[in-house]
C-alpha cells in the first residue's frame, strides 16, 4: 500500500484573540481539506493532531505557518496509508492542556524548563544525580518509556500536582528531566516544577516523537513503543539494536504491545492482550467481565 496520507502532531502556546470564533474558522478550514483528528483551541493556544491526504496536510501546514496567529508553529509528520481518526473534532477549551490548577495555571510562555535537543537529552540522562520523569499517564508509559524513568501512576495529567506533593522529597536537590509525547505537556509540567521550587528542570523539546526521528540518537534508551492518540496506538521510537517490547499480555504474560479494550461495555478497560489470547479466551479482561459479556 502506498503512503498517500500524513499524520500531523502540533501545538503552539500563544494568546489567541477571539479564540471561540477561531474554533469555527479552524473547523471550516479542516473540513475544506478533508482532515480528520482532534484539535483543541483556547485563549492560550492550539493543540492538535490530524490525518489527511498528503497534499491536504501540506496546505494545512502552509495555512497555519502564514497566519500571523499561528506563524512559527512546528509540525511532527508521519506517513500513513489512510486516515487514523474516525472523524474531525475541533473544540474550544479553557486550557489546551490542563494541570487542574485553575487561576494558578502555568503560562509556559512566561516560565518553562530548559529545552533540550534529542542529543542533549540523551547526554543529560547519563549525568549524575538526574531523575527522569515521564510526564504522561500510566496507560501511555506502560507501552513504552525511557530506561530508568519514573512513571507516575496517574490516569490524567491533572493528577500530577497531587502526585508531586507525595514525591517531592525524593526529587529535591536533583536535576529533573521531563518528557512527554510531543512536548506540549512538559511545557507546563516543567514550568510547574520550577514554580514549586525545583531549580534544575529540563524538558525534551519536541517530545518522544521528535526524539525517535533524530538521526543523532535513533531513539536510543527508549524502551517499548510510544503511545499515540490515534488508531495506530503505538509507534516505534528506538531504531537501534537495543529496541525491545516492555509490555506483557495480561493473560499469558508473553511480550505484547497490543492494546485492546475490554469487551464488557461498562468496563471498557484498555489492557495488553495478545492475538492468540484474544482468539482463545476472548476480549473480556476478567472473569467478572466475561460473566457480563457471556
Ligand atoms: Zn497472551
Ligand atoms: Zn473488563
Amino acid at each position: 500500500m502506498s503512503e498517500d496520507y500524513q499524520i500531523l502532531l502540533y501545538y503552539l502556546y500563544r494568546q489567541i484573540e477571539n479564540s471561540q470564533a477561531y474554533v469555527e474558522e479552524h473547523r471550516s478550514l479542516c473540513q475544506s481539506l478533508g482532515l480528520r483528528g482532534r484539535i483543541l483551541i483556547g485563549d492560550e493556544g492550539i493543540n492538535g493532531t490530524v490525518s489527511g491526504l498528503r497534499e491536504a496536510t501540506e496546505r494545512y501546514q502552509e495555512s497555519l505557518r502564514t497566519d500571523p496567529r499561528t506563524a512559527g508553529i512546528s509540525f511532527k509528520i508521519d506517513a500513513a496509508v489512510g486516515h487514523v481518526f474516525p472523524k474531525l473534532i475541533v473544540k474550544w477549551r479553557p486550557e489546551i492542556v490542563t494541570l487542574g490548577l485553575g487561576p494558578e495555571d502555568v503560562d509556559p510562555t512566561v516560565r518553562t524548563g530548559k529545552r533540550l535537543s534529542p542529543l542533549e537529552w540523551l547526554e543529560a540522562m547519563r549525568e549524575e544525580n538526574v531523575v527522569v520523569i515521564d510526564g504522561r499517564n500510566r496507560y501511555e508509559s506502560e507501552l513504552g518509556r525511557f530506561k530508568g524513568a519514573i512513571c507516575p501512576d496517574i490516569d490524567n495529567f491533572r493528577e500530577f500536582p497531587g502526585w508531586l506533593r507525595e514525591h517531592a522529597e525524593e526529587l529535591r536537590g536533583r536535576k529533573i528531566l521531563t518528557y512527554c509525547t510531543g512536548g506540549i505537556r512538559c511545557e507546563k509540567l516543567s514550568g510547574y516544577l520550577l514554580e514549586e521550587g525545583f531549580e534544575d528542570v529540563s524538558q525534551l523539546e519536541g517530545g518522544i516523537v521528535t526524539y525517535g526521528k533524530d538521526p543523532a540518537t535513533l531513539g536510543r534508551d527508549f524502551e517499548g513503543l510510544c503511545y499515540v492518540f490515534d488508531q495506530r496506538i503505538g509507534v516505534e521510537v528506538n531504531f537501534t539494536e537495543t529496541r525491545k517490547i516492555v509490555s506483557r499480555c495480561e493473560k499469558c504474560e508473553d511480550p505484547c504491545a497490543r492494546y485492546r479494550n475490554c469487551s464488557c461495555k461498562s468496563c471498557n478497560r484498555k489492557y495488553f492482550l495478545c492475538a492468540s489470547c484474544e482468539e482463545t479466551k476472548g476480549r473480556a479482561c476478567s472473569s467478572g467481565c466475561e460473566a457480563v459479556v457471556g
